[in-house]
Protein backbone atom coordinates (compact mmCIF):
# COMPACT_ATOMS: atom_id res chain seq x y z
CA UNK A 1 0.00 0.00 0.00
CA UNK A 2 1.35 3.54 -1.07
CA UNK A 3 0.70 5.77 2.13
CA UNK A 4 2.47 8.74 0.78
CA UNK A 5 -0.32 10.53 -0.21
CA UNK A 6 -1.78 10.39 3.29
CA UNK A 7 0.66 12.65 4.45
CA UNK A 8 -1.17 15.70 2.73
CA UNK A 9 -4.17 14.90 5.22
CA UNK A 10 -5.19 16.13 8.47
CA UNK A 11 -7.12 14.19 11.04
CA UNK A 12 -8.90 15.33 14.19
CA UNK A 13 -10.23 12.63 16.39
CA UNK A 14 -13.35 12.97 19.09
CA UNK A 15 -13.72 10.83 21.50
CA UNK A 16 -14.33 10.63 25.13
CA UNK A 17 -12.67 7.46 26.11
CA UNK A 18 -9.01 8.04 25.71
CA UNK A 19 -7.88 4.34 24.93
CA UNK A 20 -10.22 4.52 21.48
CA UNK A 21 -9.26 7.60 20.58
CA UNK A 22 -5.52 7.11 21.43
CA UNK A 23 -5.95 3.54 19.58
CA UNK A 24 -7.56 5.15 16.08
CA UNK A 25 -4.74 8.26 16.28
CA UNK A 26 -2.24 5.29 16.60
CA UNK A 27 -3.89 4.16 13.43
CA UNK A 28 -3.91 6.96 11.48
CA UNK A 29 -0.75 7.78 12.70
CA UNK A 30 0.70 4.40 11.23
CA UNK A 31 -0.84 5.39 7.68
CA UNK A 32 1.00 8.24 7.29
CA UNK A 33 -1.63 10.79 8.13
CA UNK A 34 -0.26 14.17 8.18
CA UNK A 35 -1.19 15.48 11.30
CA UNK A 36 -3.17 13.97 13.54
CA UNK A 37 -4.91 16.07 16.77
CA UNK A 38 -6.63 14.58 19.77
CA UNK A 39 -9.64 15.93 21.78
CA UNK A 40 -11.50 14.46 24.82
CA UNK A 41 -14.82 16.22 23.75
CA UNK A 42 -17.23 18.02 21.18
CA UNK A 43 -16.19 21.59 22.96
CA UNK A 44 -12.76 20.92 22.52
CA UNK A 45 -13.02 19.94 18.98
CA UNK A 46 -14.75 23.02 17.91
CA UNK A 47 -12.33 24.58 19.33
CA UNK A 48 -9.19 23.41 17.41
CA UNK A 49 -11.71 23.68 14.15
CA UNK A 50 -11.91 27.72 14.89
CA UNK A 51 -8.12 27.81 15.92
CA UNK A 52 -6.60 25.92 12.88
CA UNK A 53 -4.63 27.75 10.69
CA UNK A 54 -5.79 24.61 7.81
CA UNK A 55 -8.95 23.23 8.23
CA UNK A 56 -8.82 19.39 9.09
CA UNK A 57 -9.65 17.10 5.87
CA UNK A 58 -11.32 14.50 8.28
CA UNK A 59 -12.97 14.68 11.72
CA UNK A 60 -13.73 11.18 13.54
CA UNK A 61 -16.82 12.20 15.56
CA UNK A 62 -17.52 9.72 18.47
CA UNK A 63 -21.20 9.72 18.85
CA UNK A 64 -21.91 9.48 22.78
CA UNK A 65 -20.08 11.87 24.54
CA UNK A 66 -20.63 13.88 27.72
CA UNK A 67 -21.28 18.04 26.96
CA UNK A 68 -21.81 18.61 23.46
CA UNK A 69 -22.69 15.05 21.91
CA UNK A 70 -21.72 13.44 18.48
CA UNK A 71 -24.62 15.03 16.90
CA UNK A 72 -24.28 18.65 18.39
CA UNK A 73 -21.08 18.70 17.42
CA UNK A 74 -21.90 17.94 13.78
CA UNK A 75 -24.46 20.66 13.83
CA UNK A 76 -22.03 23.01 14.98
CA UNK A 77 -19.35 21.86 12.40
CA UNK A 78 -21.83 22.21 9.66
CA UNK A 79 -22.26 26.12 10.33
CA UNK A 80 -18.90 26.67 11.58
CA UNK A 81 -16.83 24.21 9.49
CA UNK A 82 -18.80 22.81 6.49
CA UNK A 83 -15.77 21.92 4.33
CA UNK A 84 -14.49 19.13 7.06
CA UNK A 85 -15.55 15.54 5.97
CA UNK A 86 -17.11 14.07 8.94
CA UNK A 87 -16.64 10.23 9.86
CA UNK A 88 -19.17 9.44 12.88
CA UNK A 89 -17.84 6.53 14.76
CA UNK A 90 -19.51 4.59 17.52
CA UNK A 91 -20.28 1.24 19.90
CA UNK A 92 -24.15 2.12 19.76
CA UNK A 93 -26.22 0.68 17.40
CA UNK A 94 -25.17 0.76 14.07
CA UNK A 95 -28.55 1.67 12.61
CA UNK A 96 -28.29 4.72 14.66
CA UNK A 97 -24.91 5.74 13.00
CA UNK A 98 -26.27 5.66 9.95
CA UNK A 99 -28.86 8.07 10.29
CA UNK A 100 -26.31 10.10 12.51
CA UNK A 101 -24.48 9.94 9.10
CA UNK A 102 -27.40 10.75 6.87
CA UNK A 103 -27.85 13.63 9.07
CA UNK A 104 -24.73 15.43 8.65
CA UNK A 105 -24.89 14.94 5.03
CA UNK A 106 -28.71 16.67 5.45
CA UNK A 107 -26.58 19.44 7.13
CA UNK A 108 -24.39 19.78 4.02
CA UNK A 109 -21.12 18.19 5.34
CA UNK A 110 -19.54 15.29 3.14
CA UNK A 111 -19.45 12.16 5.32
CA UNK A 112 -17.19 9.56 5.03
CA UNK A 113 -18.11 5.74 6.66
CA UNK A 114 -19.41 5.78 9.35
CA UNK A 115 -17.32 3.34 11.29
CA UNK A 116 -18.55 0.97 14.11
CA UNK A 117 -16.65 0.09 16.42
CA UNK A 118 -14.66 -2.31 16.41
CA UNK A 119 -13.25 -1.41 13.06
CA UNK A 120 -10.16 -2.43 11.43
CA UNK A 121 -7.48 -0.67 10.25
CA UNK A 122 -8.52 -1.44 6.78
CA UNK A 123 -11.55 0.59 6.74
CA UNK A 124 -9.23 3.57 7.98
CA UNK A 125 -6.83 3.35 5.35
CA UNK A 126 -9.89 3.43 3.13
CA UNK A 127 -11.20 7.04 4.57
CA UNK A 128 -7.27 8.08 4.50
CA UNK A 129 -6.74 7.19 0.76
CA UNK A 130 -10.17 8.74 -0.19
CA UNK A 131 -9.33 12.34 2.01
CA UNK A 132 -5.76 12.08 0.04
CA UNK A 133 -7.48 11.30 -3.04
CA UNK A 134 -10.12 14.60 -2.62
CA UNK A 135 -6.77 16.64 -1.40
CA UNK A 136 -4.62 16.11 -5.03
CA UNK A 137 -8.12 16.80 -6.70
CA UNK A 138 -8.21 20.02 -5.21
CA UNK A 139 -6.37 23.27 -4.49
CA UNK A 140 -5.34 23.58 -1.10
CA UNK A 141 -7.66 24.64 1.79
CA UNK A 142 -11.73 24.89 1.73
CA UNK A 143 -13.25 25.59 -1.83
CA UNK A 144 -14.25 29.03 -2.44
CA UNK A 145 -17.68 29.95 -2.39
CA UNK A 146 -18.36 32.36 -5.81
CA UNK A 147 -20.49 35.32 -5.05
CA UNK A 148 -23.64 36.28 -7.03
CA UNK A 149 -21.73 38.60 -9.19
CA UNK A 150 -19.20 36.16 -9.79
CA UNK A 151 -21.56 33.69 -11.15
CA UNK A 152 -23.26 36.04 -13.49
CA UNK A 153 -20.19 36.78 -14.85
CA UNK A 154 -19.31 33.48 -15.61
CA UNK A 155 -22.47 32.68 -17.31
CA UNK A 156 -21.99 35.86 -19.38
CA UNK A 157 -18.64 35.05 -20.30
CA UNK A 158 -19.52 31.51 -21.01
CA UNK A 159 -17.38 29.93 -18.53
CA UNK A 160 -20.02 27.83 -16.74
CA UNK A 161 -19.78 24.46 -18.66
CA UNK A 162 -21.15 21.16 -18.17
CA UNK A 163 -18.93 17.82 -17.08
CA UNK A 164 -20.50 14.09 -17.45
CA UNK A 165 -20.73 11.17 -16.07
CA UNK A 166 -21.13 8.16 -17.72
CA UNK A 167 -23.64 6.29 -15.96
CA UNK A 168 -23.21 2.19 -16.82
CA UNK A 169 -25.69 -0.15 -17.45
CA UNK A 170 -25.12 -3.34 -15.03
CA UNK A 171 -26.95 -5.60 -17.23
CA UNK A 172 -25.35 -4.46 -20.79
CA UNK A 173 -22.18 -3.43 -19.54
CA UNK A 174 -22.39 -0.43 -21.40
CA UNK A 175 -22.52 3.35 -21.19
CA UNK A 176 -25.92 3.90 -21.22
CA UNK A 177 -26.07 7.76 -20.20
CA UNK A 178 -24.15 10.82 -18.90
CA UNK A 179 -24.94 13.57 -16.11
CA UNK A 180 -24.38 16.48 -16.69
CA UNK A 181 -22.43 18.33 -13.91
CA UNK A 182 -21.71 21.93 -13.53
CA UNK A 183 -18.87 23.22 -13.67
CA UNK A 184 -16.96 27.44 -13.75
CA UNK A 185 -13.98 27.57 -15.12
CA UNK A 186 -12.28 30.21 -13.01
CA UNK A 187 -10.34 33.36 -14.18
CA UNK A 188 -7.04 31.55 -13.64
CA UNK A 189 -8.26 28.29 -15.99
CA UNK A 190 -9.24 26.28 -12.46
CA UNK A 191 -12.33 24.37 -12.79
CA UNK A 192 -14.25 25.46 -9.54
CA UNK A 193 -16.95 22.49 -8.67
CA UNK A 194 -20.89 22.97 -8.14
CA UNK A 195 -20.35 23.00 -4.11
CA UNK A 196 -18.75 26.48 -4.52
CA UNK A 197 -21.71 27.95 -6.31
CA UNK A 198 -24.65 26.37 -6.85
CA UNK A 199 -25.81 27.26 -3.02
CA UNK A 200 -25.20 30.84 -3.79
CA UNK A 201 -27.11 30.61 -7.29
CA UNK A 202 -30.08 28.74 -5.61
CA UNK A 203 -30.94 31.91 -3.48
CA UNK A 204 -31.56 33.85 -6.00
CA UNK A 205 -34.80 32.67 -8.86
CA UNK A 206 -33.00 34.38 -11.80
CA UNK A 207 -29.44 33.41 -11.15
CA UNK A 208 -30.51 29.58 -10.52
CA UNK A 209 -32.95 29.79 -13.52
CA UNK A 210 -30.30 31.09 -16.24
CA UNK A 211 -27.54 28.60 -14.95
CA UNK A 212 -30.14 25.48 -15.09
CA UNK A 213 -30.72 26.69 -18.70
CA UNK A 214 -27.42 26.45 -19.69
CA UNK A 215 -26.11 23.70 -18.62
CA UNK A 216 -29.30 22.27 -19.99
CA UNK A 217 -28.81 23.52 -23.23
CA UNK A 218 -25.11 22.81 -23.49
CA UNK A 219 -25.90 19.38 -22.24
CA UNK A 220 -28.65 17.91 -24.49
CA UNK A 221 -26.74 20.30 -27.82
CA UNK A 222 -24.11 18.00 -27.17
CA UNK A 223 -25.91 14.91 -26.91
CA UNK A 224 -27.70 15.40 -29.65
CA UNK A 225 -23.90 15.64 -31.35
CA UNK A 226 -23.23 11.93 -30.13
CA UNK A 227 -26.63 10.82 -31.39
CA UNK A 228 -25.64 12.18 -34.76
CA UNK A 229 -22.12 10.48 -34.05
CA UNK A 230 -24.09 7.36 -33.66
CA UNK A 231 -23.70 7.18 -29.27
CA UNK A 232 -27.33 7.09 -28.41
CA UNK A 233 -26.56 8.07 -24.86
CA UNK A 234 -29.25 9.29 -22.23
CA UNK A 235 -28.69 12.71 -21.04
CA UNK A 236 -29.67 13.44 -17.12
CA UNK A 237 -29.71 17.18 -15.82
CA UNK A 238 -30.01 18.53 -12.73
CA UNK A 239 -32.94 20.43 -11.40
CA UNK A 240 -33.37 23.13 -8.49
CA UNK A 241 -36.68 23.09 -7.28
CA UNK A 242 -36.00 27.11 -7.23
CA UNK A 243 -35.56 26.69 -10.73
CA UNK A 244 -38.63 24.88 -11.69
CA UNK A 245 -40.76 27.98 -10.11
CA UNK A 246 -40.46 28.59 -13.64
CA UNK A 247 -43.03 27.64 -15.06
CA UNK A 248 -42.35 27.53 -18.57
CA UNK A 249 -39.34 25.42 -18.19
CA UNK A 250 -40.41 22.00 -19.53
CA UNK A 251 -41.13 24.11 -22.88
CA UNK A 252 -38.00 25.22 -22.99
CA UNK A 253 -36.41 22.05 -22.19
CA UNK A 254 -38.64 20.87 -24.87
CA UNK A 255 -37.48 23.35 -27.72
CA UNK A 256 -33.49 22.25 -26.11
CA UNK A 257 -34.21 19.17 -27.29
CA UNK A 258 -36.29 19.60 -30.49
CA UNK A 259 -33.37 22.30 -31.93
CA UNK A 260 -30.78 19.23 -30.64
CA UNK A 261 -33.28 16.55 -32.66
CA UNK A 262 -33.65 14.56 -29.10
CA UNK A 263 -36.41 12.94 -28.05
CA UNK A 264 -37.88 13.56 -24.63
CA UNK A 265 -37.51 10.32 -23.58
CA UNK A 266 -33.50 10.38 -23.82
CA UNK A 267 -33.49 13.60 -21.02
CA UNK A 268 -34.02 12.90 -17.51
CA UNK A 269 -34.03 16.07 -14.87
CA UNK A 270 -32.99 14.85 -11.48
CA UNK A 271 -34.41 16.39 -8.75
CA UNK A 272 -33.18 15.72 -4.89
CA UNK A 273 -36.12 13.74 -2.53
CA UNK A 274 -36.36 16.68 -0.41
CA UNK A 275 -37.06 19.15 -3.07
CA UNK A 276 -39.90 16.78 -4.69
CA UNK A 277 -43.06 17.87 -2.82
CA UNK A 278 -42.44 21.82 -2.28
CA UNK A 279 -45.28 22.98 -3.45
CA UNK A 280 -47.97 22.67 -6.52
CA UNK A 281 -45.76 24.87 -8.50
CA UNK A 282 -43.38 21.92 -8.47
CA UNK A 283 -45.88 19.35 -8.51
CA UNK A 284 -47.55 21.17 -11.94
CA UNK A 285 -43.80 21.19 -13.93
CA UNK A 286 -42.95 17.69 -12.66
CA UNK A 287 -46.35 16.64 -14.25
CA UNK A 288 -45.80 18.52 -17.59
CA UNK A 289 -42.30 17.03 -17.71
CA UNK A 290 -43.92 13.57 -17.65
CA UNK A 291 -46.57 14.53 -20.32
CA UNK A 292 -43.64 15.51 -22.44
CA UNK A 293 -42.72 12.13 -21.75
CA UNK A 294 -39.24 13.83 -20.29
CA UNK A 295 -37.91 11.17 -17.17
CA UNK A 296 -38.09 12.13 -14.26
CA UNK A 297 -35.38 10.72 -11.45
CA UNK A 298 -35.62 10.94 -7.49
CA UNK A 299 -32.02 11.96 -6.75
CA UNK A 300 -29.85 11.25 -3.62
CA UNK A 301 -32.94 8.80 -2.31
CA UNK A 302 -32.80 8.03 1.00
CA UNK A 303 -31.62 11.21 2.43
CA UNK A 304 -34.49 13.26 2.90
CA UNK A 305 -37.65 12.75 4.75
CA UNK A 306 -40.25 10.25 4.79
CA UNK A 307 -38.81 9.10 1.24
CA UNK A 308 -42.07 6.38 0.58
CA UNK A 309 -44.77 9.52 1.67
CA UNK A 310 -43.69 11.70 -0.79
CA UNK A 311 -43.14 9.73 -3.42
CA UNK A 312 -46.57 7.72 -3.65
CA UNK A 313 -48.79 9.39 -6.62
CA UNK A 314 -45.65 11.70 -7.88
CA UNK A 315 -44.81 11.03 -11.70
CA UNK A 316 -41.08 9.26 -11.08
CA UNK A 317 -39.46 7.04 -13.42
CA UNK A 318 -36.27 6.80 -11.94
CA UNK A 319 -34.70 6.01 -8.34
CA UNK A 320 -31.35 7.30 -7.73
CA UNK A 321 -30.18 5.58 -4.58
CA UNK A 322 -27.65 7.88 -2.42
CA UNK A 323 -24.07 7.34 -2.23
CA UNK A 324 -23.89 6.47 0.90
CA UNK A 325 -26.36 3.34 1.04
CA UNK A 326 -23.73 1.97 -2.05
CA UNK A 327 -20.48 2.55 -0.65
CA UNK A 328 -19.32 -0.60 1.37
CA UNK A 329 -22.92 -1.35 1.17
CA UNK A 330 -21.61 -5.14 0.81
CA UNK A 331 -19.36 -5.10 4.33
CA UNK A 332 -22.50 -2.99 6.04
CA UNK A 333 -25.47 -4.37 6.79
CA UNK A 334 -27.66 -1.58 7.21
CA UNK A 335 -26.65 0.33 4.07
CA UNK A 336 -27.32 -3.04 2.64
CA UNK A 337 -30.71 -3.67 3.69
CA UNK A 338 -31.81 0.12 2.60
CA UNK A 339 -30.47 -0.65 -0.98
CA UNK A 340 -32.31 -3.78 -1.02
CA UNK A 341 -35.43 -1.85 -0.07
CA UNK A 342 -34.97 0.55 -2.55
CA UNK A 343 -34.13 -1.75 -5.51
CA UNK A 344 -36.89 -3.99 -4.82
CA UNK A 345 -39.51 -1.12 -4.25
CA UNK A 346 -38.34 1.08 -7.97
CA UNK A 347 -38.82 -2.40 -9.61
CA UNK A 348 -42.26 -3.12 -8.15
CA UNK A 349 -43.09 0.27 -8.91
CA UNK A 350 -41.47 -0.16 -12.34
CA UNK A 351 -38.72 2.51 -11.88
CA UNK A 352 -35.19 2.28 -12.97
CA UNK A 353 -32.81 2.09 -10.31
CA UNK A 354 -29.73 3.87 -10.60
CA UNK A 355 -26.50 3.75 -7.81
CA UNK A 356 -24.55 6.28 -7.77
CA UNK A 357 -21.12 6.66 -5.74
CA UNK A 358 -19.67 3.34 -6.89
CA UNK A 359 -16.33 2.74 -6.16
CA UNK A 360 -15.39 -0.59 -5.72
CA UNK A 361 -15.43 -3.66 -7.55
CA UNK A 362 -17.61 -5.43 -4.17
CA UNK A 363 -20.50 -2.13 -4.86
CA UNK A 364 -20.61 -3.08 -8.29
CA UNK A 365 -20.84 -6.67 -7.77
CA UNK A 366 -23.40 -6.29 -5.53
CA UNK A 367 -26.27 -4.16 -7.43
CA UNK A 368 -25.22 -6.91 -10.09
CA UNK A 369 -26.80 -9.02 -8.07
CA UNK A 370 -30.01 -7.16 -6.31
CA UNK A 371 -30.69 -6.38 -10.31
CA UNK A 372 -30.05 -2.55 -10.19
CA UNK A 373 -30.40 -1.08 -13.47
CA UNK A 374 -27.36 1.39 -13.66
CA UNK A 375 -23.96 2.48 -11.95
CA UNK A 376 -22.34 5.45 -11.95
CA UNK A 377 -19.21 6.26 -9.99
CA UNK A 378 -15.46 6.94 -9.88
CA UNK A 379 -14.97 2.69 -10.64
CA UNK A 380 -16.02 3.48 -13.79
CA UNK A 381 -15.14 7.57 -14.29
CA UNK A 382 -14.98 10.54 -12.69
CA UNK A 383 -17.18 13.73 -14.17
CA UNK A 384 -14.94 14.59 -17.51
CA UNK A 385 -15.37 16.87 -20.67
CA UNK A 386 -17.55 16.63 -23.38
CA UNK A 387 -14.73 16.08 -25.82
CA UNK A 388 -13.73 13.18 -22.87
CA UNK A 389 -15.97 10.98 -23.69
CA UNK A 390 -15.63 9.90 -26.46
CA UNK A 391 -12.30 8.45 -26.05
CA UNK A 392 -14.01 6.68 -22.46
CA UNK A 393 -16.36 4.94 -24.22
CA UNK A 394 -13.97 3.51 -26.61
CA UNK A 395 -11.24 2.14 -23.34
CA UNK A 396 -14.43 1.21 -21.72
CA UNK A 397 -14.98 -1.48 -24.21
CA UNK A 398 -11.90 -2.91 -23.84
CA UNK A 399 -11.80 -2.69 -20.41
CA UNK A 400 -15.48 -4.35 -19.75
CA UNK A 401 -14.08 -7.12 -22.75
CA UNK A 402 -10.90 -7.64 -19.88
CA UNK A 403 -14.00 -7.94 -17.25
CA UNK A 404 -11.57 -5.44 -15.34
CA UNK A 405 -14.06 -3.13 -13.87
P1 LIG B 1 -25.37 14.96 -7.38
O1 LIG B 1 -26.43 15.30 -8.36
O2 LIG B 1 -25.67 13.93 -6.36
O3 LIG B 1 -24.11 14.55 -8.27
C1 LIG B 1 -23.25 13.50 -7.98
C2 LIG B 1 -22.01 14.03 -7.29
O4 LIG B 1 -21.30 12.90 -6.77
C3 LIG B 1 -21.06 14.73 -8.25
O5 LIG B 1 -20.36 15.73 -7.54
C4 LIG B 1 -20.08 13.62 -8.59
O6 LIG B 1 -18.82 14.07 -8.99
C5 LIG B 1 -19.99 12.88 -7.28
N1 LIG B 1 -19.61 11.49 -7.47
C6 LIG B 1 -19.84 10.73 -8.55
N2 LIG B 1 -19.34 9.49 -8.39
C7 LIG B 1 -18.80 9.46 -7.15
C8 LIG B 1 -18.12 8.43 -6.40
O7 LIG B 1 -17.93 7.28 -6.82
N3 LIG B 1 -17.71 8.78 -5.15
C9 LIG B 1 -17.89 10.01 -4.65
N4 LIG B 1 -17.41 10.26 -3.42
N5 LIG B 1 -18.52 11.00 -5.31
C10 LIG B 1 -18.98 10.72 -6.55
P2 LIG B 1 -20.36 17.22 -8.07
O8 LIG B 1 -20.14 17.26 -9.53
O9 LIG B 1 -19.40 17.95 -7.18
O10 LIG B 1 -21.83 17.72 -7.80
C11 LIG B 1 -22.28 17.93 -6.50
C12 LIG B 1 -23.73 18.34 -6.50
O11 LIG B 1 -23.92 19.63 -7.08
C13 LIG B 1 -24.61 17.42 -7.35
O12 LIG B 1 -24.86 16.26 -6.62
C14 LIG B 1 -25.83 18.30 -7.56
O13 LIG B 1 -26.67 18.28 -6.42
C15 LIG B 1 -25.22 19.70 -7.65
N6 LIG B 1 -25.15 20.07 -9.06
C16 LIG B 1 -24.18 19.80 -9.96
N7 LIG B 1 -24.48 20.32 -11.18
C17 LIG B 1 -25.68 20.94 -11.05
C18 LIG B 1 -26.55 21.67 -11.94
O14 LIG B 1 -26.29 21.83 -13.14
N8 LIG B 1 -27.71 22.17 -11.41
C19 LIG B 1 -28.05 21.97 -10.11
N9 LIG B 1 -29.20 22.47 -9.68
N10 LIG B 1 -27.28 21.29 -9.24
C20 LIG B 1 -26.11 20.78 -9.70
CA1 LIG C 1 -27.76 14.36 -9.66
CA1 LIG D 1 -27.12 12.35 -6.25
Amino acid sequence: MDITANSTVSALVVDDSRAMRQLLAAMLRELGAGKVVEASDGAEALALCDQALWPFDLLFCDLSMPGLDGVQTIRHLAIRHPHVTVVPFSGLDPRLLVTVARLAQQLGLRVDGPLAKPFGIDTVAGILQRAAQRRSDQPAGPPPSLDRREIDRALAERRLIAYYQPKIGLRSGEVEGVEALARIVGDDGNIIGPDAFIAVAEQDAVCIEQLTLAIAEQSISQTGIWHTLGLRLDIAINLSAEAIRRGDLPELIGSFAGKAGLAHECVTLELTETRVASGPGVLDALSRFRLQNFGLSVDDFGTGESSLKRLKGLPFTELKVDRIFVHGADHDPQARAILEASVGMAQRLGMKVVAEGVERAQDWQLLEALGCDQAQGFLAARPMRGTDILAFIDAWKTRSLAGAR
